[in-house]
């Protein structure tokens, strides 16, 4: 799906290096969070986000999905 699109959700975000790499994705590659997941093989948790503004489930206008997979897991 579109990750930056000027309106609706979006699936703008960054995960660490390591986990991007593992995707088999290059630095300038963008995916979604279902493609990220796909290549992947499991759901993102919120410890492969960045600590950074972008990563807040509030900022601008994430996706449900995204939201989701950025907020931490409470038990
Ligand atoms: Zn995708």
């Amino acid at each position: 799906m579109p990750t930056a699109p000027l309106e609706g959700p979006d699936e703008w975000y960054t995960v660490h290096d390591a986990l991007w790499q593992h995707a088999g994705a290059r630095p300038d590659s963008i995916l979604c969070i279902g493609c990220l997941e796909s290549r992947l093989g499991r759901r993102l948790r919120h410890n492969d986000f960045l600590d950074a503004p972008l990563n807040d489930p509030v900022y601008g206008q994430h996706s449900e999905r995204l939201r989701h997979r950025l907020r931490p897991i409470t038990r």
